[in-house]
């Protein structure tokens, strides 16, 4: 049987003041509650508390996983470089890779997703149709340099993630076990109390067709997504804008109108809107993102071919700019269109990508996994690729009404990845007919450890952390406000709710004021506070909800059933 946590025993230290560094609430809260301790940038340490939080994310993570027939597997994260060669991602991270040698010179890296090493082990495991469909996933580290470790627990540089790949024969296989994982995600995040948006994403160079995001709304969100108030449109703004200027030949398409499209617009809308045909190459690529022109590109001299951007194309808002909009910004990005319509830009002005490594597709999503581009050999620094931003008010694409921007948090993220994979690893199994299948995937990540973060901004109030119930670290929080006698009811009571299958966490610490207690529990933030205060003699509690702080006195078997 499960104990009562005693905090006369507990390793926690609670804090009044902010941690100097912290700029976000989770950061400061989980900091302050005695959740969490930063080790290094981006490096964390999860105390008792946090520990628990992290497992019950975990259990509901696992139990939604298990439900649609994912089977949990546990890969290494310290892995051989071959193996991400084989794909060019050693290289294309970048920056992004943590990279070190074994003692004899071999090497390695720390893993910052797992497609490859799961390619190669179905590829071991799998050899006939008959063993597919399977999907796997794990819960485990992952590393990422990340160039701007901040708020806490919400981008670490080692951080958990649930990761699952899907492995199928058939194109069909693949939509049914997205569709899975996009169902299992909601059920997630619902059961974890927080409040989250599916936005369409471009999943670009992963090489794949379909990508969705969850975000979770907080102003603490490195993201901004583009939220209809009047239908279900929701975009993220990476996926959102794609435009075109000029032809080729020189004939000008600008200054035009937005391109207000029912519709996810697609090429062929935005070729009749410019007045070119579908096939048409385009000299300029203007987009926006996040309330800015961020990047800078296409080059004059290049060339993009409308219909392989096509392929990238994502439920967008189009926008038509013109290139005065972009005259003086050639210090924001440069970069250049390479083959299948992909933009290698460099993000000069973007804090949030490190110089040199990010990628923007024809349909704009900042992507580090796309293959194949040396600075100097394939681009010229001198080439631009413009690129502007949605606004608030802008038209929904679906039904007009103005454009909502907000802020999020991305929790989580499916991929259709397609047969990318695959082909780098010739991975086929025997197909029906006795002919080797080319296997096609999916790959879908859970922020494990940022759900955390994300449900820390979400719920916490302005005495504290407000955990909803299945991920609180206790599900009542006893305040033993007194002296001996009320020590004694309060652990009292404690063990009667444990012994009834109630999760307890007992404030019975010697000398600590009632008022430094009573700070402490809405600090911590378990949902409901039970204290045996100045009528404890009768045997009369107060139970006191952390988020309405609503109370009401009760005898102790009241209390202890009420709970039960
Ligand atoms: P972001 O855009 O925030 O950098 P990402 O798109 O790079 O995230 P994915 O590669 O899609 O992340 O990874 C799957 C999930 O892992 C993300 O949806 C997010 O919840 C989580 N995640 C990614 N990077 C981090 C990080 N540095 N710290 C904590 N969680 C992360
Ligand atoms: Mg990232
Ligand atoms: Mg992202
Ligand atoms: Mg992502």
């Amino acid at each position: 049987m499960a104990q009562v946590q005693r905090m006369s025993r507990l390793m926690i230290k609670t804090l009044r003041d902010d941690p100097a560094d912290a700029e976000t609430l989770n950061h400061k809260l989980l900091v302050r509650a005695g959740y969490v301790r930063r080790t290094a940038a981006g490096i964390w340490s999860w105390l008792p508390l946090g520990k628990k939080v992290l497992e019950n994310i975990t259990h509901v993570v696992r139990e939604e996983m298990d439900a649609i027939g994912a089977q949990e597997v546990l890969l290494p994260a310290l892995l051989p470089k071959e193996s991400y060669d084989a794909t060019g991602r050693y290289d294309e991270y970048g920056d992004l890779l943590f990279r070190l040698k074994d003692r004899k010179g071999a090497d390695y890296l720390l893993g910052p997703t797992h497609e490859e090493i799961f390619t190669q082990i179905v590829k071991d495991q799998c050899s006939s149709y008959k063993d597919l469909p399977v999907i796997l996933y794990q819960i485990q580290t992952k590393y990422r340099d990340e160039a701007r470790p901040r708020a806490g627990v919400l981008r670490g540089r080692e951080f958990q993630m649930k990761d699952s790949y899907s492995f199928d024969t058939t194109d069909e296989g693949l939509a049914e076990s997205y569709a899975l994982h996009r169902a299992a995600y909601i059920k997630i995040f619902e059961r974890l109390g927080l409040d989250h948006r599916i936005v369409s994403a471009v999943s670009g160079a992963m090489g794949g067709s379909a990508s969705e995001e969850f975000l979770a709304p907080a102003p603490a969100g490195e993201d901004t997504f583009v939220d209809c108030p009047a239908c279900d449109y929701a975009a993220n703004t990476e996926a959102v804008s794609f435009v075109a200027t000029e032809t080729v030949d020189g004939s000008a398409h600008g200054p035009v109108e937005d391109l207000d499209t029912p519709d996810t617009p697609t090429i062929e809308t935005l070729a009749a809107h410019l007045g070119v045909p579908a096939s048409a190459t385009l000299k300029n690529l203007l987009v926006k993102v996040d309330g800015e022109i961020v990047a800078v590109g296409v080059p004059g001299d290049r060339e993009v071919d409308l219909g392989k951007l096509g392929e990238h194309l994502a439920p967008a808002v189009v926008e038509l700019v013109t290139a005065e909009d972009f005259e003086g910004r050639d210090d924001l990005v440069r970069g250049y269109v390479g083959p299948q319509g992909l933009a290698k830009v460099r993000y000069i002005a973007d804090p949030r990508v490190a110089p040199g490594t990010a990628w923007i597709t024809g349909a704009n999503k900042i992507n580090t996994h796309a293959k194949n581009v040396v600075a100097g050999r394939d681009f010229e620094v001198d080439d631009y690729l413009d690129v502007v931003v949605v606004e608030e008010g802008d038209p929904c694409p679906k039904c007009g009404t103005g454009l909502q921007l907000d802020r999020a948090i991305e929790i989580g993220h499916i991929f259709q990845l397609g047969r990318k994979f695959a082909d780098a690893f010739q991975l086929d199994v025997l197909g029906q007919q006795g002919k080797p299948v080319r296997v096609t995937m999916g790959s879908y990540g859970i922020g494990v450890s940022r759900a955390v973060a994300a449900l820390a901004e979400q719920t916490a109030d302005d005495k504290g952390l407000c955990w909803p119930r299945e991920i609180a670290p206790a599900d009542v929080h006893v305040v033993a406000a007194g002296k001996a006698l009320q020590t004694e009811l309060a652990l009292d009571v404690s063990e009667q709710l444990n012994a009834a299958g109630v999760r307890v966490l007992v404030d019975d610490r010697a000398g600590v004021s009632p008022g430094v207690k009573f700070t402490d529990a809405e600090l911590i933030g378990v949902p409901t506070i039970l204290v045996a205060g100045r009528r404890s003699a009768e045997g009369v509690v107060e139970l006191k909800d952390r988020r309405t702080g609503e109370r009401e006195e009760l005898t102790v078997a009241e209390a202890v059933a009420r709970l039960t």
